[in-house]
């Protein structure tokens, strides 16, 4: 058949997609040379849905205006006449994607792949210094718009195309041509144009697999064009089985046709995934499992490095891997055990921290519980520490705070649990440990404070703190409880204070004050 034939009947076919009346009626309104902002903005308000999905676009990371937008108004005078047609053109389109039910050609791969063309279409032309981006993303999105409307209007030709694909080394349009009589470029070109649409978003369509055959003058066509043509080798990376061929072919032709950097480029692979993700999220597609150009390169260079080794070879890359894997996976335990015990310590003095401590206790009650054995919990707290702070200042009192747990942790074993209560007030666990000798280790502690001189650069200072101790044997204690036990150290504290500080007391149950 000759080409004409086939537009004839492809543009009289009843399965011709039809577009959206917004669509056609911005089309046909932007054509005009007397159109203003207030008509766009009037036509698209008329339809609340789509205006509602271009105020969240353009207020998203898509496009990362200061400022917010809030209505179509604006929108079309932020974003500009162009802009604002490209996104009704893409959403129109991205709305119409359901198809007819075909062996070969898989509708929801093609929009995912023309929306990927439009993402990264939009990406590479943002690298060129001074390119326009308003219109880019639909001209991405559209770019193989033939080979949708070859599988509607001529499906068991496109049937054949398709098998052939797989098994030829022909390019699409080869086949396409040979098959039906004329390529999707064409194809895409023509049905689009008798569509209405503007020359700017046409060219592309047409030159998009061959972007050196534009003749035209236009710089902004010309970039667009080119930019159209990479996005298309980038699809190649994501789903064909060369990927490492199509990243080498877009490095070089990126660098020839845009002059992009290769740090562009870089770029370019690095962002794709991500920002893919976010267009879908806007457009309303729902892509599964996508990998990101990285994995798919690396996981290819893998491939192609093993396909050169014997067996051998593979079985000692195979053990390194793992060998590395496993100090990864070492290394990796030892962070977070360092970040699990720095959740447990108190920033200031380097003890264990109230959390701690609480958890610590009810640990310690229950081994001392099994095991049948005693358990001591000493709280104290420094003597007069707010006068000390009113005297000399709060970074002296935090000093001898630090000083204060590095005597108390010298005097402990190791199996002590020193934690901040709170303040001025600590507390320890002592497992294992019967009262006399409690009072034993409070007593050498109390000493030890007492004795010390804490001296910074500037002076030497001297504090006392007082003791208050509780010990039981929760193994003989039905429902032995935590609180009461920590009440029991603090109303002993209290004593102390009350009898004149820097002294240890220890829990006395008959003590008149005790109100159990
Ligand atoms: P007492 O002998 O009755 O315990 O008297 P005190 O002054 O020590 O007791 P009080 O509870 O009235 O005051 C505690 C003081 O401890 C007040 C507070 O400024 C000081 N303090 C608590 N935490 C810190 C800290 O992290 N750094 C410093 N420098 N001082 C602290
Ligand atoms: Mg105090
Ligand atoms: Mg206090």
């Amino acid at each position: 058949m000759k080409p004409d034939d086939i537009l004839k009947i492809v543009l009289n076919s009843p399965e011709l997609p039809t577009l959206p009346t917004v669509a056609s009626a911005i089309i046909s309104l932007t054509s005009r040379e007397d159109v203003t902002l207030s008509d766009i903005a009037e036509l698209v308000s008329k339809d609340i849905a789509l205006s509602a999905k271009i105020l969240k676009v353009s207020n998203s990371a898509f496009y990362s205006f200061p400022q917010q937008i809030g209505s179509i108004n604006q929108a079309v005078s932020i974003l500009g006449i162009n802009a604002v047609r490209s996104l009704v053109l893409s959403f129109s389109f991205l709305s119409i994607k359901s198809g007819a039910k075909s062996d070969h050609f898989d509708f929801q791969k093609f929009w995912e792949d023309s929306l990927t063309s439009a993402v990264a279409s939009r990406l590479i032309l943002g690298k060129v210094k001074g390119a326009d981006t308003e219109e880019i993303f639909v001209s991405g999105l559209l770019q193989n718009l033939g080979e949708l409307i070859f599988a509607k209007t001529f499906p068991d030709e496109y049937e054949k195309v398709l098998t052939r694909i797989d098994e030829e080394k022909e390019t699409v349009s080869e086949i396409e041509t040979k098959v039906v009589g004329i390529d999707h470029c064409i194809l895409g070109y023509e049905v689009a144009k008798s569509w209405g649409f503007p020359e700017v978003l046409l060219l592309p369509l047409l030159f998009h697999h061959n972007p050196t055959q534009y003749q035209g003058q236009s710089p902004k066509i010309k970039a667009t064009i080119n930019a159209v043509y990479l996005s298309d080798i980038l699809v190649h990376i994501l789903s064909s089985s060369n990927p490492e061929g199509y990243h080498k072919q877009f490095r070089k032709e990126a660098k020839k046709l845009l002059g992009l950097s290769n740090e562009d480029i870089d770029n370019i692979l690095s962002s794709l995934h991500h920002q893919m993700d976010q267009a879908a999220a806007y457009f309303g597609l729902n892509i599964k499992n996508t990998r990101s150009i990285q994995e798919i390169l690396q996981e290819a260079n893998i491939k192609l490095s093993l396909l050169n080794l014997n067996y051998d070879q593979i079985n000692q890359q195979l053990v390194q891997t793992k060998i590395k894997l496993e100090k990864l996976t070492q290394e990796l335990q030892d962070k977070n055990k360092i970040l699990d015990n720095l959740a447990n310590i108190d920033g200031l003095t380097e003890v264990y921290n109230h959390r701690y401590f609480q958890n610590s206790l009810d640990q310690e009650i229950n081994r001392s519980s099994r095991h049948q054995t005693a358990i001591s919990l000493l709280l104290l707290d420094i003597d007069h520490f707010k006068k000390f702070n009113d005297t000399y200042g709060h970074q002296a009192g935090d000093f001898v705070l630090k000083k204060f747990c590095e005597i108390l942790q010298d005097n402990l074993r190791k199996y002590d649990t020193l934690a901040r209560y709170g303040g001025e007030e600590f507390v320890i666990i002592l497992p294992e440990t019967t009262e006399p000798e409690a009072l034993a280790v409070g007593e050498k502690l109390r000493a030890a404070i007492e004795n010390a001189i804490f001296d910074d650069t500037n002076n030497s200072y001297r504090v006392t703190a007082s003791f208050g101790l509780a010990s039981a044997f929760p193994a003989t204690v039905e429902n032995f409880n935590k609180n009461n036990f920590i009440n029991q150290a603090d109303l002993a504290l209290y004593e102390a204070k009350h009898e004149g500080r820097n002294r240890v007391v220890s829990y006395a149950p008959k003590k008149k004050w005790f109100n159990f």
